[in-house]
């Protein structure tokens, strides 16, 4: 995907991680960006999905129990994603639905730079709605 590595400008990658909360919640299917430089690797929770996990700790709490939780559940982005990985058997089709899912991340940063939150909803709409 097209976002730079914020730490070295090299290219990035979203793939789909396991993210550990407070040390005690397992949290599945993240997306997040890679960066492709082996040297810097740096990695970022992508920022169309940061509120749904910021509002999924915060109704964990700080003293959570020990638990997993599938962020596919969660985010719709994430839901997407895990279908896209999962058609392999048809790379026509997952090359379509990325370059859609590519567009409209692309759109939502421009949004967000503009800080227009209208536009971010309704792409974050329009990102749910791409499987349907
Ligand atoms: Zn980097």
């Amino acid at each position: 995907m097209h976002k730079k590595c914020s730490r070295c400008g090299k290219d990035t990658e979203i793939v789909l991680r396991n993210v550990v909360y407070r040390k005690r919640v397992k949290i599945t299917n993240v997306p997040v960006q890679v960066c492709q430089d082996d040297g810097c690797s740096h990695l970022q929770v992508i920022d169309v999905v940061k509120e749904d996990l910021k509002d999924l700790m915060e109704n964990l709490g700080h003293n959570p129990q020990r638990q997993s939780i599938e962020f596919e559940q969660v985010s719709e982005l994430s839901h997407m994603l895990l279908l896209i990985a999962r058609q392999e058997e048809d790379a026509t089709v997952r090359e379509a639905l990325e370059e859609r899912v590519n567009e409209l991340l692309d759109l939502f940063l421009l949004a967000q730079s503009l800080g227009d939150q209208d536009w971010m909803k309704e792409l974050r709409q329009r990102l749910t709605k791409i499987m349907i």
